[in-house]
């Protein structure tokens, strides 16, 4: 469970995109500002070509996986084409607690696991323009066989019908306008009343 206290020091984003739709490059622009910080996940899937260790992700294997949930390491996990993901509890406090804004770049049955732990959490969908557009851009980055593309526009299409369940959508046409609606979506959160009722006082106070 994440405190309410916790919470309220950093944002907490939730962002879920089918794999292709371009939530790295989105990602990777929101995060030249410092005050936003990705949380880096574990996962028992094997690297990709140029993927680091502790960078894209911290690779485990399954028997350690399982032990971090045990251990209660684990904030949320969720299995996913075969593979576990999850976020550990240590990326994601320390940072709130610095009052930066923490993304966790998970797929739907994490982001819902999140929705129940921590109710405060902004749940952000990215859509590709169309499925079609998707699998086309799985083929260009080459990085998997037609069975594994394949298995993956299949996944997309499951997460896509479950994307009502978040609190925005955003369509990833053109990446700045992606970026720019959620820098909106972002700032549109911290204006709101629930965020703000500190401010209030202050002004009242200091009348
Ligand atoms: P990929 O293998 O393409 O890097 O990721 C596959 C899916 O797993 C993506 O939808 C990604 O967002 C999701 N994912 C990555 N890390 C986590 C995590 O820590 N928890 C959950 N639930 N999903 C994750």
């Amino acid at each position: 469970m994440i405190r309410q206290n916790v919470c309220k020091k950093g944002m907490l984003i939730v962002v879920s995109a089918p794999s292709g739709c371009g939530k790295g490059t989105l990602l990777a622009q929101v995060l030249k500002d410092d005050n936003f910080y990705c949380s880096v996940s574990a996962t028992t899937r094997s690297p990709r070509e140029g993927e680091k260790d502790g960078v894209n992700y911290w690779f485990i294997s399954p028997e350690e996986f399982r032990r971090r949930i045990d251990e209660g390491d684990m904030l949320e996990y969720a299995e996913y084409c075969g593979n576990y993901y999850g976020t550990m509890r240590s990326q994601v406090y320390k940072r709130l607690n610095e009052g930066r804004d923490v993304i966790l770049e998970i797929e739907v049955q994490g982001a819902m696991n999140i929705r129940r732990s921590c109710p405060e959490a902004v749940l952000v969908f990215l859509l590709p323009p169309s499925l079609a557009t998707l699998r086309h851009r799985l083929e260009k980055r080459g990085t998997e066989d037609e069975e594994t593309i394949s298995r993956r526009v299949g996944e997309a299409a499951r997460e896509i019908s479950q994307a009502e369940k978040y609190d925005y959508i955003i369509v990833n046409d053109a990446i700045e306008d992606a970026v720019s609606d959620f820098l909106t979506v972002v700032r549109a959160e911290k204006l709101k009343t629930v965020n703000n009722n500190e401010k209030i006082n202050e002004v009242l106070e200091n009348a």
